[in-house]
């Protein structure tokens, strides 16, 4: 049965508008895959580990019946074949492709958490999330508006200008 995801994309090194356009493009050669919506693309100040440069962030809405780990190691290939390396926890990278949600579902494994554990906190997910899907409800049962209000009334929105 096919699902609804929502996908993280992001970029701070080299070309990162080429960078996130290039994994869009992958993403839509896989088999099983239908992208159905992209958000516009945002700068965004680094979070976590901040002494590196800006991203790019964009989210993109894809149908797809691939099950949820299968879709992340398809994610992976294309992350190591645009040659990201991993090493830095948060560091820069060349591409960074996140399962956000897929469908209603919950994972808690080793290798995948869906929702994304961070998505609640992260203005540059949520943003352009709620640009694309203004009426999500959460798995939480939260309105994306009423998580992302509260995340700008914590934060305001200097850390996120819309391309
Ligand atoms: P990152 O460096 O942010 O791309 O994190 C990659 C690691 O997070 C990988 O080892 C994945 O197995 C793990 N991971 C857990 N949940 C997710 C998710 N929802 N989407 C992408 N990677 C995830």
């Amino acid at each position: 049965m096919q699902q609804t995801s929502y996908i993280s994309l992001g970029s701070n090194i080299g070309d990162k508008i080429e960078n996130l356009n290039k994994s869009i493009s992958e993403i839509s050669k896989i088999n099983g895959v239908d992208i159905t919506n992209c958000s516009s693309l945002y700068i965004t100040k680094p979070w976590g580990k901040t002494d590196q440069d800006d991203f790019i962030n964009q989210v993109i809405e894809i149908k797809t019946d691939i099950k949820p780990l299968k879709l992340l190691y398809k994610f992976q290939n294309i992350e190591i074949n645009m040659g990201r390396q991993r090493s830095i926890k948060w560091g820069p990278r060349i591409i960074d492709i996140d399962i956000l949600l897929y469908g209603e579902q919950s994972i808690d494994s080793e290798e995948l958490k869906v929702p994304h554990p961070l998505m609640l906190k992260r203005l540059f997910v949520l943003y352009p999330l709620w640009e694309i899907a203004p009426e999500l409800i959460l798995p939480n049962g939260t309105r994306i508006k009423e998580v992302l209000d509260r995340v700008l009334t914590r934060e305001g929105g200097n850390s996120i200008t819309k391309i």
